[in-house]
């Protein structure tokens, strides 16, 4: 059964490990192709965007798709109406790996977004230290608050405007709790800017802004289509099998 998996996220990499292994699928996985070097990958990738619905409706029927899992970013909230509306119109069953967001807990100091703009007026006018750890795409936003200055953190470096005063940490998670909190300390950060990713990998931050009682400007989620909810890569796993039952059934009875 050919598969593919939308990633570019820790569950689609995960899912990829446990579909390498498995010859009853042939997957591929979609990478949006936002890092320069992302990671080795186990199974076929193929890098870029599809061009629109269109272009995503003719790539499944090309290639012969007969599933697609949604595994993007919570915050790439684009590619997963494209994927609902390519599978509805082809009728190819999706499932979508829905990350939990992380819960406000005692001792959090958060101040909720609705965006990027918001969050560079949300960090007031008197000159801040700001630690931004949203990725690159939105970091323009910043360039409206310029009496800020700025440490980001991403993988890659922006090509987008930039507010005057910032400097940049290139790394990638995972990140842990008692690094996050010497980092914050030094570079003597007064708020943090965060997108409510989810996930153990990038959590630490928040654990450590709770411990230094820092204040997180959390940006909110989009709303993000999906197809059937999922909860895990294992989980995807069983709704592949049940997919593949399926199709070996009606397959079968000659629908
Ligand atoms: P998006 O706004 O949902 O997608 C924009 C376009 O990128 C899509 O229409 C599609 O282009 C292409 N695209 C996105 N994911 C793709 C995939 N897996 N395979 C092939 N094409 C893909 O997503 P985004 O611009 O990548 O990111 C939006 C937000 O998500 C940002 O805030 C970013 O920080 C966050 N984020 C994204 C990723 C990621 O891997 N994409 C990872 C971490 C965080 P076509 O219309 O041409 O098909």
């Amino acid at each position: 059964m050919r598969i593919l998996i939308l990633g570019g996220t820790t569950e689609a990499s995960h899912l990829a490990r446990l579909l390498a292994d498995d010859d009853r699928f042939g997957a591929t996985l979609s990478l949006a192709g936002r890092t320069a070097a992302p990671k080795q990958q186990p199974l076929p990738a193929r890098v870029g965007g599809f061009g629109g619905i269109a272009g995503l409706e003719a790539w499944l029927r090309e290639n012969d798709i007969a599933a697609v899992i949604d595994a993007t970013h919570p915050y790439a909230a684009q590619i997963s109406a494209h994927a609902v509306a390519a599978c509805n119109a082809l009728a190819i069953p999706l499932g979508s790996i829905a990350r939990a967001p992380w819960k406000r807990e005692d001792g959090d100091s958060w101040i909720e977004v609705e965006s990027p703009e918001a969050a560079a007026s949300a960090l007031g006018s008197t000159p801040a230290r700001v630690f931004l750890s949203i990725g690159r795409q939105e970091l323009a936003a910043f360039a409206a608050a310029p009496q800020h200055h700025y440490v980001a953190r991403t993988i890659d470096s922006p090509d987008v405007a930039l507010p005057p005063d910032i400097r940049f940490v290139h790394d990638r998670g995972p990140f842990d709790v008692a690094a996050e909190e010497a980092f914050l300390a030094q570079e003597r950060i007064d708020m943090i800017v965060s997108k409510n990713s989810g996930g153990a990998a990038t959590y630490p931050k928040i654990v450590a802004s709770r411990r230094l009682r820092l204040p997180v400007i959390m940006i909110s989620r989009p709303h993000k289509a999906q197809g059937a909810v999922l909860e895990s890569p294992a989980d995807a796993m069983r709704w592949l099998d049940a997919q593949l039952a399926h199709g070996a059934s009606s397959s079968r009875r000659g629908v």
